[in-house]
C-alpha cells in the first residue's frame, strides 16, 4: 500500500514524518507500506523568513531526514489528480509519470494572489516564494548601481497585514545596507482598510504604529494600488508615488492543485476538511496546511494560513492517512494554543497570545522570541530516526 503526500512545506514535511512515526510504532515495514513525498525540490523553503536579506539561504535540506525515516522522495510537480482511479500525474524534468495511491495528502500550500492590476505582473515584487524573494533581493542590490533620485530609494508595500508589515519594517535596514548608511530610504505601506494591521487587534495596533513612526515608515490607509509602472505607483485616490520598488503583499490563495480535488473550497481556495482532515465525499484524500480549511477547536476557530497551523495540521493529516491504511483509530486535529509573533525590523517585535490577540511581549524580548521561532522551531528536526519520529507526534508538534 502507498500513501502519497504532495508538497514539502511545513505541512507536507510533518505529514511524512508523522505517517512514518505511526508505521514505525506498529512495526510495519516500508516494503509493505510506502510513504512517498512529491515536491519540486527536497528542501523546505522557510517562507516565514522570506522578507529577510539573503533569501537564497532560507531553505533547509530534507533528503537526509526523509531517508532516516524511510520516506521516499519523488522529485516533480503534481499536475493532475484522478480521485476515482486514485492516480496522481507528476511532471518531472524528463517527462510525466503516473503514481497510484491508497491514501493522498494534499499539502501544496499557498501562493500570493496577484489581481489583474495594470503593471503588477511586470513591475511588482513579492516575498511569497523563494524565487520571488531572490528576485526582490537582486533588484534591491541593483539599485546601488542606479543614480539617486526618481524614487530609487522608495519602496511601496501593498498590503498592511502581517507579511506587508514584516517586509516594510525590514526594508529601511536592508536598503541602508545596500545603498550606504547615509541613505534615507522611504517606505510606504498602502492598505485598503482604514487602519494598518486590520487583524492584529486593538492591543497591538499602537505598538505597530509606534514602530512605524520610529522607523519613519509612512502609511496610506483606505487606499489601494490602482496601477504600477517602471517609475512607481498610482493609488486608487489618485496619489502618485515615484518608487523603484513595489512589493505586493495583499492576499494569498491555496495552490492550484487543490482545484483537482472535487471537494468544497472556501474563498481562498482551501479544501474544506473534517476534523480528521479528510476531504468529505472524496475517498482516500486528506488536505492540510494552507491547502485546507480546518476547525482547530470546538469554539468556532479555524486554522489560519500560517506555519504554526500548517506544522501541526500536517502531523495530524499524515497520522490519520496512515492510521486508515493500518486499520488504526484516527485522531481529530485540534490546536488550542494560538500565538502571533510579528517582526518589526529594527523596532523589535511583538508577541500576542490567543485568538483575541492579547499582547504579551514587545520590543527586544519579543524579537528574541521571533529569532528563536524563525531560526530553530520552524526548521526540520534532526536527520536522526528516533528524534525525527518523536518530533512528529501530532499531539506535540509546535505548542508555543
Ligand atoms: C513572508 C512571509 C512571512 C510569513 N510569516 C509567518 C509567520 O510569522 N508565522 C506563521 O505562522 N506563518 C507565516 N507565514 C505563512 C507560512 O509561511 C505558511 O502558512 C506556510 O508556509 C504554509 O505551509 P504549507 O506546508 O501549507 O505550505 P508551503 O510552505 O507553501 O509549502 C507547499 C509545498 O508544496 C509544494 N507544492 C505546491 N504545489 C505543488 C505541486 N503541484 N506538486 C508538488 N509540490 C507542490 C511546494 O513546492 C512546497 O514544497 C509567512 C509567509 C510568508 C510568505
Amino acid at each position: 500500500m502507498r500513501l502519497v503526500i504532495i508538497g514539502a512545506g511545513f505541512a507536507g514535511m510533518y505529514a511524512a514524518l508523522s505517517a512514518a512515526r505511526l508505521r514505525d510504532i506498529h512495526g510495519v515495514s516500508p516494503d509493505t507500506f510506502e510513504i512517498a513525498l512529491v515536491a519540486p525540490e527536497p528542501t523546505l523553503v522557510v517562507r516565514p523568513r522570506l522578507y529577510e536579506p539573503k533569501p537564497e539561504t532560507l531553505t533547509a535540506p530534507l533528503s537526509d531526514v526523509l531517508n532516516a525515516v524511510d520516506v521516499t522522495y519523488l522529485r516533480g510537480s503534481a499536475e493532475t489528480v484522478d480521485t476515482k482511479s486514485r492516480t496522481v500525474t507528476i511532471t518531472t524534468a524528463t517527462g510525466t509519470n503516473e503514481l497510484s495511491y491508497d491514501r493522498l495528502v494534499v499539502a501544496t500550500g499557498s501562493r500570493l494572489f496577484r489581481p489583474d492590476i495594470p503593471g503588477l505582473s511586470a513591475h511588482g515584487f513579492s516575498v511569497d516564494q523563494l524565487d520571488d524573494a531572490v528576485a526582490l533581493d537582486k533588484h534591491l542590490h541593483g539599485l546601488a548601481r542606479r543614480p539617486a533620485g526618481n524614487g530609487r530609494d522608495t519602496v511601496v508595500v501593498a498590503g498592511g497585514g502581517f507579511t506587508g508589515i514584516e517586509a516594510a519594517t525590514e526594508m529601511p535596514a536592508r536598503l541602508r545596507a545596500i545603498l550606504g548608511k547615509d541613505a534615507k530610504p522611504r517606505v510606504i505601506i498602502v492598505e485598503r482598510n482604514a487602519a494598518i494591521a486590520p487583524n492584529m487587534g486593538s492591543d497591538s495596533r499602537p505598538v505597530i504604529e509606534d514602530a512605524l513612526r520610529r522607523l519613519g515608515i509612512e502609511t496610506r490607509g483606505a487606499a489601494g494600488v490602482a496601477s504600477l509602472d517602471e517609475a512607481g505607483v498610482t493609488l486608487s485616490d489618485g496619489e502618485r508615488i515615484e518608487a523603484a520598488t513595489v512589493v505586493w503583499a495583499a492576499g494569498i490563495r491555496a495552490a492550484p492543485l487543490t482545484a483537482e480535488i472535487p471537494g468544497e473550497r472556501d474563498r481562498f481556495g482551501r479544501l474544506l476538511v473534517d476534523r480528521d482532515l479528510r476531504v468529505p465525499g472524496v475517498a482516500g484524500v486528506f488536505a492540510t496546511g494552507d491547502a485546507a480549511r480546518a476547525a482547530c477547536d470546538d469554539a468556532g476557530n479555524y486554522a489560519l494560513m500560517s506555519c504554526q497551523h500548517a506544522t501541526r495540521m500536517g502531523a495530524f493529516a499524515g497520522n490519520n492517512a496512515a492510521a486508515e491504511l493500518l486499520g488504526k483509530p484516527t485522531r481529530p486535529y485540534h490546536q488550542k494554543v494560538y500565538v502571533t509573533c510579528l517582526d518589526l525590523g529594527e523596532a523589535g517585535a511583538l508577541f500576542t497570545r490567543g485568538w483575541e490577540r492579547k499582547l504579551e511581549i514587545v520590543g527586544d524580548d519579543a524579537k528574541k522570541t521571533k529569532r528563536e521561532i524563525n531560526t530553530v522551531w520552524i526548521y526540520p528536526p534532526k536527520a536522526e530516526r528516533a528524534a525525527a519520529l518523536a518530533a512528529a507526534d501530532p499531539e506535540q508538534v509546535v505548542n508555543l
